[in-house]
C-alpha cells in the first residue's frame, strides 16, 4: 500500500477526540482516542486534536506531513470553504470562530479540510457502511444530543447549509423543554443529555435507581452509554422507563422524517445507538410503524455498520472528497469493500 493515498481523520466530539489514519481502501492502519479538554479554549483542543492523529499516525508507521489529506468533523458552525468553526458551545471557550482548518494544515504538515460532524459520519455509512446499498437515507445519531445526517440519490442534502437536525423535529407540541430552548423535541425526550437531567431530577425527588451508583461503580461523572446498558441488563426500572420514552420518540421523530423524504432506508449511529445497538434498532423500528404513513412499506433501518470509528473515517472520506473537486487525479477507489469494519 502505498503511503502516499494515505489519510487521516478527526472526529471532534464534545467529549471524546477519535483519529484514525486510513488507506487508499479506507482500511485503519492506526487509530487513538482521548477525552476533549474540559478547559482552555480552541488551540489546547487543536492541539490535542493534532496529538490524537499524530499518536494515530506512529501506530500507522507514517509521519502526519506524508499523509495526502487530513479530514475533521466537528460539532459547531462549520464553514466548509475556510475551515472555520464557531459557536461550538460544548467545546471549552468556543463561542467564536477559530481557523481550525488551517492551524491544523500547519500543525501536522499536512492539507486539512474541515466539514459537520455529523454530515461527515452520514456519509461515511453512505459510501463504506451500513447504507452502501441505498441511494437515499437518514442517519440518525443517537448520543448526547440527537444529530441527523441526509443522503438524497447518492449526495448530502444540507438544505441551506443546516439540514438534518432530526433532534429538533417536534414530536410532542408544548412538551419537554430542549437544550435548544424550545419545547417537545425529539432531543428532549431521547438525548443523553436530556435524559440524564431527567434521571437526575427523578433520583433527586427520591426515586430508586441503580444508574448514579452504577455511574459511581465506573469511575465517571455523567451518564455514558455504557452506564445506560448496563442500568437497562440490570433492569432497572427508571433506566427502562427513560430508554422506553427515548425509543418512542425516536419512532416518532424518525417516522414522521420518512414520511415527509421516504428514504429508502434509516441508519441509527451515535453513542446510544451503536452501544444499545441491534435489539433497540428493532425496538425503534417498532415504534416507528404506528406514525409511518406508508406502514406497510416501511424503510430498513440498521444500525451504523462503522461503530465508534465512522466520525473519524468519514472526516477521512471528506478530505478525499475535496481532492475530487479539485481535480480527478487524486480520486480514492470507490466504493471498495468495508474493510474499515473489520
Ligand atoms: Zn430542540
Amino acid at each position: 500500500m502505498s503511503a502516499m493515498v494515505a489519510r487521516g481523520g478527526i472526529d471532534l466530539g464534545g467529549t471524546k477526540i477519535q483519529a484514525v489514519v486510513v488507506d487508499g481502501r479506507w482500511k485503519v492502519l492506526g487509530q487513538s482516542r482521548r477525552p476533549t479538554p474540559t478547559e482552555g479554549g480552541p488551540e489546547d483542543v487543536a492541539a490535542q486534536m493534532a496529538e490524537s492523529l499524530q499518536q494515530a499516525a506512529r501506530e500507522a508507521g507514517i509521519a502526519t506531513s506524508a499523509l495526502a489529506a487530513v479530514g475533521v468533523g466537528s460539532p459547531g458552525e462549520v464553514d466548509g470553504a475556510t475551515g472555520v468553526v464557531s459557536q461550538a458551545r460544548n467545546l471549552p471557550g468556543w463561542e467564536g470562530a477559530f481557523e481550525l482548518g488551517r492551524w491544523l494544515t500547519k500543525s501536522l504538515g499536512a492539507p486539512t479540510s474541515v466539514g459537520n460532524d455529523v454530515q461527515v459520519a452520514t456519509d461515511a455509512e453512505a459510501q463504506l457502511g451500513a447504507g452502501r446499498d441505498y441511494g437515499s437515507l437518514i442517519g440518525v445519531f443517537w448520543g448526547t444530543g440527537v444529530g441527523g445526517g441526509v443522503i438524497l440519490n447518492g449526495k448530502p442534502w444540507l438544505g441551506r447549509g443546516s439540514a438534518g437536525e432530526i433532534g429538533h423535529m417536534v414530536v410532542k407540541k408544548g412538551g419537554a423543554r430542549c437544550t435548544c430552548g424550545r419545547r417537545g423535541c425529539l432531543e428532549a425526550y431521547a438525548g443523553r443529555a436530556a435524559m440524564e437531567i431527567k434521571a437526575r431530577g427523578e433520583h433527586d425527588s427520591g426515586r430508586h435507581t441503580s444508574l448514579f451508583k452504577i455511574m459511581k461503580k465506573h469511575d465517571r461523572d455523567r451518564l455514558t452509554s455504557g452506564i445506560w446498558a448496563r442500568a437497562l441488563k440490570a433492569k432497572d426500572p427508571l433506566a427502562e422507563r427513560l430508554i422506553d420514552r427515548a425509543v418512542e420518540a425516536l419512532g416518532a421523530g424518525i417516522a414522521s422524517a420518512v414520511n415527509l423524504l421516504d428514504v429508502e432506508a434509516v441508519i441509527i449511529g451515535g453513542g446510544l445507538g451503536v452501544r444499545l445497538g441491534e435489539p433497540y434498532a428493532r425496538r425503534i423500528r417498532e415504534a416507528m410503524t404506528p406514525h409511518l404513513f406508508n406502514d406497510d412499506r416501511p424503510p430498513a433501518l440498521h444500525v451504523a455498520a462503522l461503530g465508534d470509528l465512522g466520525g473519524a473515517i468519514g472526516a477521512a472520506l471528506l478530505s478525499a472528497s475535496r481532492d475530487e473537486a479539485a481535480g480527478p487525479k487524486a480520486r480514492p477507489a470507490r466504493k471498495p469493500r468495508a474493510a474499515a469494519t473489520a
